[in-house]
């Protein structure tokens, strides 16, 4: 025993005694948070909450008490934080957190596993291993696909684009990137991606020595899919100007609109020009356990990646997500052995060998207790039930003159905007007054703390966005929050009227 054994777990009577007390505490601080919980968000001005910040995070010299520290906590973090799992909140790609999966995490931290090498983490290795598998299996992925939990997106988007990159210098230039650099034709290196694509393709080509240069934007439909006679067109064109593609992102579910790339057709041209695809399903993977949907994702086996945040449409807390890969001895173009961690001659299972971070999370605990708890029969049904919520809302949204609906969502966004009756003859300032309404709708009902939306913009024009995720969200709710939306919008072009005939009086 030491004199710092309460801080600690283990055996000894102290320690187990101050688990219990902070455990205990702060359960009860999130239970009885949600019980009085009546808006996703409590308004108060930026500066505010920049003081009380400030003053909330002050380094003390004495410990203090978990009552004294968790009535802080109350006052500050939990009463003005954005509770994503109120219906209300319908922002962004944001999910609500099944409650197996917070239980995960106190299991996940208690035992505080490293998922580099397999000394530091012996079952959850394999764990993590055995749940790759099981998705591996959902995708229909041949026996030779390997993955590896990641910290989302952003890390299994760049980890794709590493890997092809690496692996067309090895395969056409005989260069070994890790030890020898970049090739100079990588100059000329180009990747593929729709104009809705995730901005970290620009961010990773960025990072990975290509330049943003290198992204080549292929325009979209009208349902913001991918044209794949536009990626064949300006594959020509790049190869004619001697440029080299080599890798084509499709988006299986664009973060805007959750449009899905047609992967079979990007696919075959793909295989014929001997590119590498790479399927950013972030948002879209989710849709493997669909009842009624799973058609839209039956050729996610054919990309040679897959992206899959299970932080979005899996209910997971943050962080937690996927990189796939179709064979395994891809992620030899990443490897480095330590003598220290992973030395060559180990037999063991080391996941840094798959990972671009060291130290990691054991994050795939929180997905497996999710399933074992949920079961795929009724994450399934949440999956279908937030999709037929959504194109109800959207067919609503249709039907209503004073909206401009820009998507028939596929999965469960929806892109809108308020359509003002009021028109002037000059069009740049029509459209400056329209985008001034949605803007000042999307603030106002946020400062409110009524209902989250988020902004985007098509062709310049501000648009609102829903992302209906979170399978608490009801038609009705919502029908009335967008009523409330519409009425805003409508006291808004009264106020701009009276501004206008006020200036023609005087
Ligand atoms: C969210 C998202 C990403 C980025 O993922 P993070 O988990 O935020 O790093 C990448 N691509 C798409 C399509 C996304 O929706």
């Amino acid at each position: 025993m030491t004199a710092f054994n309460k801080w600690f777990l283990s055996s000894s009577a102290n320690s187990i005694d101050n688990y219990y007390q902070y455990m205990s505490e702060v359960v009860k601080i999130v239970g009885t948070h949600y019980q009085s919980l009546e808006k996703p968000y409590e308004y108060i001005e930026m500066e505010d909450i920049q003081e009380k910040a400030a003053e909330f995070v002050k380094l003390e010299n004495e410990g203090k008490l978990p009552n004294a520290i968790f009535e802080s906590i109350q006052n500050l973090v939990m009463k003005y934080s954005l509770h994503i799992s109120h219906p209300g909140a319908m922002a962004h790609l944001h999910c609500p957190p099944m409650i197996p999966a917070l239980a995960a995490e106190v299991i996940i931290t208690a035992l505080n596993q490293s998922m580099d090498s397999w000394d530091q983490s012996p079952v959850a290795t394999y764990i993590e291993d055995g749940v790759i598998q099981e998705m591996i299996k959902k995708i229909n992925y041949p026996k030779t696909a390997s993955g590896v939990f990641t910290s989302g997106g952003t890390q299994s988007n760049y980890m794709a684009l590493l890997l092809a990159r690496n692996e067309y210098c090895a395969k056409h230039f005989s260069i070994n990137v890790s030890k020898q650099g970049l090739p100079a034709e990588a100059q000329k290196f180009r990747i593929f991606c729709s104009e809705k694509a995730h901005f970290t393709v620009q961010q990773s080509a960025a990072q990975l020595g290509l330049g943003m240069q290198s992204v080549v934007t292929i325009k979209t439909n009208e349902r913001f899919e991918m044209c794949p006679e536009h990626l064949y067109e300006e594959i020509e064109r790049v190869k004619k100007q001697g440029d080299i593609p080599f890798t084509v992102v499709a988006t299986i579910g664009t973060t805007d609109f959750g449009s899905i790339d047609p992967l079979h057709e990007l696919s075959k041209l793909t295989e014929r020009e001997n590119i590498w695809l790479h399927a950013d399903a972030a948002y879209g993977g989710a849709l493997l356990f669909s009842h009624s949907y799973s058609h839209l994702v039956s050729h996610l086996h054919k990309a040679d990646s897959i992206t899959m945040d299970f932080h979005k449409w899996f209910y997971q807390p943050v962080s937690c997500g996927a990189f796939f890969v179709k064979k395994a001895s891809m992620f030899e173009h990443i490897q480095l052995h330590a003598d220290y961690l992973n030395p060559e001659e180990d037999s063991q299972l080391h996941l840094v060998d798959r990972s671009i971070q060291t130290t990691k999370r054991f994050d795939a605990l929180k997905l497996w207790l999710t399933f074992q708890a949920v079961g795929k029969q009724e994450f399934g049904d949440m999956i279908d039930y937030t999709i037929r919520t959504a194109r109800q809302t959207a067919d609503y949204l249709q039907e209503r003159k004073d909206i401009e609906l820009l998507n028939t969502p596929e999965m469960n966004a929806i892109v809108f905007r308020y359509q003002p009756n009021i028109h002037y003859r000059d069009k740049q300032k029509q459209r400056v007054f329209e985008n001034t309404i949605n803007q000042s709708i999307q603030q106002l009902f946020y400062d409110q703390g009524r209902l989250i939306m988020a902004k985007t913009k098509n062709h310049g024009q501000v648009y609102l966005k829903l992302t209906m995720l979170n399978p608490l969200i009801t038609f009705d709710e919502t029908v009335k929050r967008l009523d409330e939306v519409i009425s805003l919008g409508k006291d808004l072009e009264k106020k701009e009227e009276r501004l206008r005939e006020h200036a023609t009086i005087s």
